[in-house]
């Protein structure tokens, strides 16, 4: 079925606007003047105005490209800037032909390509933490990080009323190969498996000569990278643990052999980070798809 096309006026500043897939998007945000408009509204109200440049993006990745994945194309329609000081990430709308979607996530370390799915299995991704699993279908996928970040940008078409300052819980889990998402606000949930690439195969995927990769800015984006600065943190904390407790045995170790009561070691209580594993909370609706 070809995708119904629709132009209008905008609502702010006039300038005729064209929507590629009128059937599904929900917000548009006007090029000239940034007026995000309400596409679900039948006046089109603006709700919001997005600074024109407020966000550059953080690679040669801009809208209107054109790319081949997994030999499919898909043309960028939209993007979103999200922010959870310090960091903050691109999420690129990609669409094909037909009007299928999928999102480029792009941070500092990681590019993930997410489709969204309906999971088998009832999951609420409301007070899951890091450690916890989750098995959305079927199979069990580790919780690695869990955020609330701020939408910062909104460019182009969007599927979903993504308000700028609307803020956006977020868990990523990861099984074997595989990589699962979930984003939720007080309305919606939505899932997303994802698959990560390389910034050479996402700008080859476009047509874009690998040299054209903007080394990516210094601070962390989402999808693993906040998590490997908590990671490094506490491998510090540890080693000065170990460090710590290698200088108390070596001063203790003389006594050890005195008596039983005077063992020379202590064993500490194991340390757990993140609560236990294993608790999957189920119930709760959800929306699967945008
Ligand atoms: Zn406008």
């Amino acid at each position: 079925m070809p995708l119904q096309t629709k132009t209008l006026a905008c609502t702010s500043c006039g300038a005729s606007l064209e929507i590629k897939n009128a059937l599904k998007a929900k917000v548009l945000v006007c090029q000239h003047c940034g007026a995000q408009l309400d596409l679900t509204d039948p006046q089109y109200a603006v709700i919001g105005r997005a600074l024109k440049d407020a966000a550059p993006p953080r690679s040669s990745l801009r809208l209107g490209m054109e790319g081949t994945f997994q030999g499919e194309k898909y043309q960028i329609i939209g993007r979103v800037r999200y922010r959870e000081d310090p960091w903050f990430w691109d999420e690129w709308l990609l669409m094909t032909e037909e009007g299928r979607y999928k999102w480029l996530t792009e941070g500092e370390e990681e590019i993930t390509l997410w489709e969204s799915f309906t999971p088998t299995e009832p999951t609420n991704p409301r007070g899951l933490e890091e450690g916890d699993t989750i098995r959305p279908e079927g199979r069990t996928a580790r919780v690695k990080e869990v955020g609330r970040a701020r939408i910062d940008y909104v460019e182009g078409e969007l599927t979903w009323k993504a308000r700028l300052g609307e803020t956006i819980s977020y868990l990523d889990a990861r099984e074997n190969g595989g990589k699962y998402s979930i984003e939720w606000s007080e309305k919606e949930i939505e899932f997303y498996k994802g698959r990560q690439l390389s910034y050479s195969e996402v700008m080859g995927a476009f047509g874009q000569a690998e040299a054209t990769a903007v080394a990516p800015p210094p601070s962390p984006g989402r999808k693993g990278s906040s998590l490997s600065c908590v990671s490094i943190v506490v491998i510090i904390v540890i080693l000065l643990v170990i460090v710590f407790l290698c200088v108390a045995c070596s001063i203790i170790s003389p006594s050890v052999g005195a008596g039983p009561s005077t063992g020379g070691y202590y064993r500490g209580p194991s340390v757990r980070i993140g609560s236990p594993s294993g608790r999957t909370s189920t119930g709760g609706g959800f929306t699967g798809g945008k």
